[in-house]
């Protein structure tokens, strides 16, 4: 049995290259074929990249923040290309003590190598002769995301205006009565507070 491919089949397949080359390119997928196996040969890459979002903790990178990439390829001996640069991108976060919203940006160093072979955890992947900086710039960001900001340095923490500090009496009640203690009386949680006002200078004089 012989497979004759049809001219129709071919046609629609010309289509599909044509409609693929249409599509914006990925600016973080990189074709490489002129560097591999030239040691020393680098290309500059400067693009502005967008990502789903990344999370850590409570700071948060937006979906679709524009992320600057500025990178250096220079290929390597054997069948590996060197990354080196920054990437780059605003931040948002809670303040870890007074719950406010804090603003950043982050300039995360790079310093990577892509190989036909890779090595899991140690080195990313080169395929077709393309590299795909994603991973890297991924990995970058969530490395350098503050796990706990701080809006600044001197944040006194909550303002007991709008966030009164709960008493332990409070506290208790809150949780319940299953410790088999006596459950205080709610009523008497506000008396308790000023009580603990009182006592706090008091004790420090
Ligand atoms: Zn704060």
């Amino acid at each position: 049995m012989t497979t004759v491919t049809s001219p129709r089949l071919l046609t629609l397949r010309a289509m599909t290259w044509a409609v693929r080359d249409m599509a914006p390119a990925n600016p973080l997928i990189i074709g490489v074929t002129e560097l591999l196996g030239h040691p020393g040969c680098r290309r500059e890459v400067h693009c502005d990249a967008e990502l789903d979002e990344l999370r850590v903790s409570q700071s948060v990178v937006d979906a679709g923040a524009p992320i600057a990439v500025d990178v250096v390829l220079e290929a390597m001996v054997g069948e590996a290309i060197s990354v080196q640069g920054t990437v780059a991108v605003n931040w948002i976060g809670e303040c870890r003590r007074c719950l406010e919203l804090v603003q950043g940006r982050l300039v995360a160093e790079v310093n990577e190598i892509f190989e036909v072979h890779p090595t899991e955890g140690e080195t990313y992947p080169i395929d077709a002769e393309q590299l795909d900086l994603e991973p890297l710039v991924r990995d970058a960001i969530v490395l350098s995301l503050p796990l706990s900001p701080l809006c600044r340095a001197e944040c006194l923490g909550p303002d007991p205006e709008s966030y009164p500090v709960r008493t332990q009496v409070q506290a208790q009640t809150e949780s319940g009565s299953g410790s088999g203690e006596r459950s205080p009386d709610p009523r008497w949680s506000a008396l308790d507070a000023l009580k603990a006002q009182l006592a706090g200078p008091a004790a420090a004089d």
